[in-house]
């Protein structure tokens, strides 16, 4: 049987990871690429370690960490999960390593490895990489595709569209009537402007939580002052799971603070059992150990205490403001900042446009979709590589069977 051509457009990690799982016996391969070099996010993610996945091994419990297309990526993820990616990776010399927080990189902390073995497997496969090669349109044709580039007409039996979140890649999906979610920004800081936060930088938090009322949406985990505002995991994920409303808010929302993740009255008891064992301790001197000193100073501060005051001589209501200001403080965001570690789009194709047992469109046949250009995405971690694998490998393995 003659070889199929599958065009491949985008050399991000969805397009490379497809061209290096394809069977390089039954098919053609060609990747389309606009600029002058591939896998060019793969190389800046994760501060240019590149987070490749992240260690959880059920998928079940995996989709919990995409805001968007959990459902659709349960049967993506029982074929093909963060364990299978490590074991890709090892068996092409890649050591993966986790770290505390379950985030999975290459032993070598390097992006240069990852690009490395996806830009050898997809040569060993044959694939046939064209830079600067942006498609303008596709058209179907007679059971074929042909596709318009900057450089030429290409024709392809099999249509692999990877082209990551540029609106104007979703612009072609349009003419091709699928339905599409507008994008919008995910995983951002927040910014805010309060005396509580300034000049801090820097100043981390192991375990706070954080709510949007307005939103109902609550979220825990580290949490870091930036120059801005706020950042930290725990920003990042709400910024995730409520992408679209904080959108819609134009970034302007009330967001409530616990610094310590401890209820008001927990924190309370702390100081009355400080006041009564110890009443000649510094008010300086009684800091919580979640906070740093440097934070604890301006907590004292901005509640009127001076930290060489005994704490069995602060007053009830000075106690209770202090306690307040750190487990339920207010903070007005007035707008967002790009998280230069991750970030991605949520917003693209709309998952009911896929089949999801085989990542085809439901509309055109041999025409397969992964990557950024749906409208899935992951919170920080390595899961949105993950989705990126996971789609890809299903893909491939569809089409070595398929022919
Ligand atoms: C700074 C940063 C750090 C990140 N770090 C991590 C991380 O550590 N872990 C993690 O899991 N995720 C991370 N992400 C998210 C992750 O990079 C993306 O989810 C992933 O790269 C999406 O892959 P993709 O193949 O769908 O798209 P892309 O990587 O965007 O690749 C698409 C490719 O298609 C090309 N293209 C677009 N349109 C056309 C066209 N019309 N014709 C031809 N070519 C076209 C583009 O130039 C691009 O090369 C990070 C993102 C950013 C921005």
């Amino acid at each position: 049987m003659a070889k199929q051509t599958v065009l491949i457009v985008g050399g991000g990690a969805a397009g490379f990871f497809t061209a290096a799982n394809l069977d390089a016996s039954k098919f053609h391969t060609i990747l389309l690429e606009q600029s002058s070099d591939v896998l060019q996010k793969v190389r800046i993610s994760g501060g240019g370690r590149c987070n490749v996945t992240h260690s959880c091994f059920d998928p079940s419990a995996l989709v919990q960490f995409y805001p968007r297309g959990n459902r659709e990526l349960r049967s993506v993820f029982s074929r093909f999960q963060p364990q299978d990616t490590i074991q890709w990776f090892s068996q092409r010399g890649v050591v993966l390593k986790t770290e505390k927080d379950g985030r999975i990189f290459p032993q070598t902390n390097s992006s240069e490895t990852i690009i490395d073995v996806l830009k050898k497997q997809a040569a060993l496969n044959g694939t046939e990489i064209k830079l600067q090669h942006r498609v303008l349109s596709i058209t179907p044709e007679e059971g074929r595709y042909t596709v318009q580039t900057s450089q030429g007409n290409f024709w392809a039996d099999c249509i692999v569209y990877t082209p990551g979140s540029i609106p104007k890649s979703l612009k072609i999906l349009q003419d091709l009537s699928f339905s599409t979610v507008a994008p919008v920004p995910s995983l951002f800081t927040f910014n805010i402007s309060h005396p509580l936060l300034e000049q801090l930088p820097g100043t981390s938090f192991p375990n706070a939580q954080l709510s949007i009322p307005e939103f109902k949406s609550k979220e825990q985990g580290p949490l870091l002052i930036t120059h801005w505002g706020l950042s930290g995991p725990a920003i990042l994920k709400i910024s995730a799971w409520k992408a679209r409303e904080l959108f819609a808010a134009d970034y302007r929302f009330t967001l409530h603070v616990n610094f310590l993740a401890e209820p008001f009255a927990q924190v309370q008891q702390h100081f009355v059992l400080q006041k009564q064992s110890s009443p000649k301790k510094l008010m300086g001197a009684t800091k919580p150990a979640a906070l740093t000193q440097r934070f604890w100073s301006r907590v004292l501060d901005l509640c009127g205490i001076d930290p060489t005051q005994q704490i069995g001589t602060v007053k009830t209501p000075a106690l209770e403001k202090l306690t307040a200001l750190l487990t339920q403080c207010k903070l007005e965001v007035v707008g967002k900042s790009t998280n230069k570690d991750e970030f991605v789009t949520a917003g693209g194709v709309d998952l009911k446009e896929i089949d999801f047992r085989t990542m085809e469109s439901k509309r055109y046949p041999n025409f397969f979709l992964a990557g950024e250009i749906l409208n899935i995405d992951g919170i920080t971690g390595g899961f949105n590589f993950q989705a990126c694998w996971s789609e890809a490998f299903v893909i491939a393995m569809e089409l070595n069977a398929r022919f």
